[in-house]
This record gives C-alpha cells, sequence and structure tokens, in this order.
C-alpha cells in the first residue's frame, strides 16, 4: 500500500507562498501527473514529498505514517529529475547499480536513497538485469553514456531508480532534455512501464499534452493553488474555471465576454457584435444568471464552417459572422484566426473548407460544447 496523501501542505519562502494548502490524495498505484506554469509550486510540492525541502505546514503521508519528520532516505521513495547526470566513467551497469553499492558517498556523507542498505552481488545482479530487461537495456549494460543517445541515458536514469524498487517514484520533468520525437516515444514506453510496474508516480510537468496523454489524473495548479484534479477527459469536458479551461487544450479555449439575457424561454449570450442561445440544459441553468457579465469559452475544434457543419446543423441560434484573418493549413484541421466584431477567436476548421482570409463567413458554434464562466469569480457556471 503507497498511495501518497498531502494534507493544507504549504511552503512560504520569505513573502512568496510556493504551495498554499494543497489536499491531494494519490492513490496506490496511480500515476498523478501535476501540471501547471512555471513558478506555480509544483517542483516545490514535489521536492516536499521527497524531503529535499521543509514544509511550512501541513502533513505528508505516504502509506498511513506521516512522513514530515522522516528522512529522504527512509520514506521509500526514488527520485528522476531533468537532469539526470550519469558518472561518464562508470558503464551503465555500475551507473545503475551504484545507489545500491554504495552505503557512504564519496565525500563520507550519508549517501540519500537507501543508505542504511546493503545488498549482496547477487541481489544487485538480479535488480539491474531485471531493470535492463524492463527498459530494453540488456545489450548496452556495458557501454559507457557517451555511448548512449538521449534517450537511451535517461532509461539509465530511470534504471537507477527502478532498482531501488521505491513504494513511490517522483518524476520532475525527466522528458525534457529529450527532443520532441523522442520525448513522444518515451513517454509512451514510461507509461507501459508504470502499467507493469504499477509504482505509485507523482510526475511533474508544464507541458499539459504531456499531462493529458500520460496521467491517471492530474492536479492542475497555478500560483500554488490547486486549480482542479480530475481524469484528463473530465478536465477537458468540464473544466472547473477560466485557468483550467485556459491551460489544458491546445489551441486554447476562445473566451469571449457575454452578458446573459433571457427572450422569453430562450436563453441567450449576447457578445455585443454577435449573440449565441443556449440549449435547453445549459439554458436551464445559465438563467439564474440572467442580466449578469460571464464569459463564454467556446474550444477552436467546436467551431465549423456553417457550409460543412455536418451533424452541429446551423440555426440562427448558433451561428456566427466571422471575417477570416489567417489560414493556416495542418493537414486534417485548418487553423483559422477570425475574428468577430472586437472578438478574436481561433477555430480548427476541416480542411474542405473553401475560406480563405480575406473572406466574410458563417461560422457554427456547437453550443452543447460550450461553456460559460462568471466573470468575477472565474468559475464555471456549467
Ligand atoms: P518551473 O516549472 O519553472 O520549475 P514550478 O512550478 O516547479 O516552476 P517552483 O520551482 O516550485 O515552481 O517555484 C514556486 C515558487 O517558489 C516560485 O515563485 C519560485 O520563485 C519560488 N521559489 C522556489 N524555490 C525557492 C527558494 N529556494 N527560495 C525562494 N523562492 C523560491
Amino acid at each position: 500500500m503507497a498511495s501518497v496523501t498531502l494534507r493544507d501542505l504549504t511552503k512560504e519562502f520569505k513573502e512568496v507562498v510556493a504551495v498554499n494548502k494543497l489536499n491531494l490524495e494519490i492513490r496506490d498505484k496511480e500515476f498523478l501527473v501535476l501540471v501547471g506554469p512555471s513558478g506555480c509550486g509544483k517542483t516545490t510540492a514535489l521536492r516536499m514529498v521527497a524531503g529535499l525541502e521543509e514544509s511550512t505546514s501541513g502533513e505528508i503521508l505516504i502509506g498511513d505514517r506521516v512522513v514530515n519528520d522522516v528522512s529522504p532516505k527512509d520514506r521509500d521513495i526514488a527520485m528522476v529529475f531533468q537532469n539526470y547526470a550519469l558518472y561518464p566513467h562508470m558503464s551503465v551497469y555500475d551507473n545503475m547499480s551504484f545507489g545500491l553499492r554504495l552505503k557512504r558517498t564519496p565525500t563520507g556523507k550519508p549517501w540519500p536513497f537507501n543508505a542504511t542498505r546493503t545488498f549482496s552481488k547477487q541481489e544487485i545482479d538480479r535488480r539491474v538485469n531485471e531493470a535492463a530487461r524492463l527498459l530494453g537495456m540488456e545489450t548496452l549494460l556495458q557501454r559507457k553514456p557517451k555511448q548512449l543517445s538521449g534517450g537511451q541515458r535517461q532509461r539509465v536514469a530511470l534504471g537507477r531508480a527502478i532498482v531501488r524498487e521505491p513504494k513511490v517514484f517522483l518524476m520532475d520533468e525527466p522528458l525534457s532534455n529529450l527532443d520532441a520525437k523522442l520525448r513522444v516515444q518515451t513517454r509512451a514506453e514510461l507509461i507501459k512501464l508504470h502499467r507493469r510496474l504499477g509504482i505509485t508516480t507523482i510526475y511533474v510537468t508544464h507541458d499539459q499534452v504531456e499531462a493529458m496523454t500520460m496521467g491517471d489524473r492530474i492536479a492542475v495548479m497555478n500560483a500554488g493553488l490547486m486549480q482542479q484534479c480530475d481524469t484528463p477527459l473530465n478536465l477537458y469536458n468540464h473544466p472547473a474555471n477560466v485557468f483550467v479551461a485556459g491551460f489544458i487544450g491546445s489551441p486554447a479555449m476562445n473566451f469571449v465576454p457575454v452578458t446573459v439575457k433571457a427572450e422569453g424561454d430562450t436563453v441567450k449570450l449576447d457578445a455585443g457584435s454577435f449573440s449565441v442561445a443556449l440549449p435547453a440544459d445549459k439554458a436551464a441553468v445559465a438563467k439564474a444568471k440572467v442580466g449578469s457579465e460571464c464569459t463564454l469559452g467556446i474550444r477552436p475544434e467546436d467551431i465549423y464552417d456553417a457550409q460543412l457543419a455536418g451533424l452541429v446543423k446551423p440555426t440562427p441560434g448558433n451561428t456566427v459572422k466571422v471575417g477570416v484573418d489567417v489560414v493556416e493549413p495542418l493537414g486534417n484541421d485548418v487553423e483559422m484566426y477570425l475574428t468577430a466584431g472586437p472578438h478574436a477567436l481561433i477555430a480548427m476548421i476541416n480542411n474542405k473548407t473553401a475560406a480563405k482570409a480575406g473572406d466574410q463567413v458563417d461560422v457554427v458554434f456547437d453550443m452543447d460544447k460550450s461553456h460559460l464562466f462568471d466573470k468575477a469569480t472565474e468559475a464555471a457556471i456549467y
């Protein structure tokens, strides 16, 4: 059993509150991604779980044990960093087994992880060979780091963590040194590895695509505060506020300031230069906001060329006249920069569109997929 529980975990650096009352329960065997923009407190949160940073207040539990006062080496965790310094003069085998072989660091200071354990040669051999097999590195064990590719080196760093057989993996942007193609490949390998090993993992990244593709659940942080924690699809379909809605999804969701208006049974969102009507279920919720200012959220992929709308039929209630500023073909879709009065929009339109830069065209908003946020609190209304 290796759940990790954070209760009101807080870290203050003088006037900066890096992590503000973080509450999170990472389940046994779960792959949880902590994501957010630079400086939001992800690394600080992870370092507190590792014991490399002392918390200002709050509790950290690994399983049922409060570990705030437990030293890093006794927490049964292994950490993989962005900068995975390997020893250049040692073979892959020696790099991977180093932490198991040494009870003391070369300086005589205690080794941060598992320092109190000693392992027999057979046990070290078993663990390194097992990790090498899992990582597909059996034939590379005698090579030196300089004889490996970037991806292979990153796997050695992972191997070094795996051989400790920890209860929890902590990973801080472990793929950010790899080029784009290798990152995608290694991402898939990491997910497979997690499925096989089933070790509870907390993975930090600022890349929302990485978060979406890897996490069982994703915790989105901003300015030290956790915004929402849920499965990738729930975050995408039901963002709790404007920040999460704008952070998850690429290109980002469009936001338009609107006033909620009622006309008989119809509830409309009036953006000044255009207005759109809400479907019945959303209208029922938005009715409480009639007369108030809100923010309409619509994802680029939920805007269609009215000529090709398909299932989302153009109606007076969901059609918007726009000017086409820029058209960027991306293959299957075309990214279009549009203007509707003073509002700039981005749409991902099927490549069969005939719209060209400079045209005035009708687009259809799929209002079933739209989002509405309170202007003041930025919380989702539906
Ligand atoms: P990045 O993705 O850029 O690594 P992050 O989300 O991991 O960012 P942290 O490194 O956790 O963010 O930093 C959170 C906040 O705490 C930032 O404002 C940072 O400047 C501040 N901070 C972090 N470490 C220290 C420190 N040792 N002393 C003072 N302030 C710090």
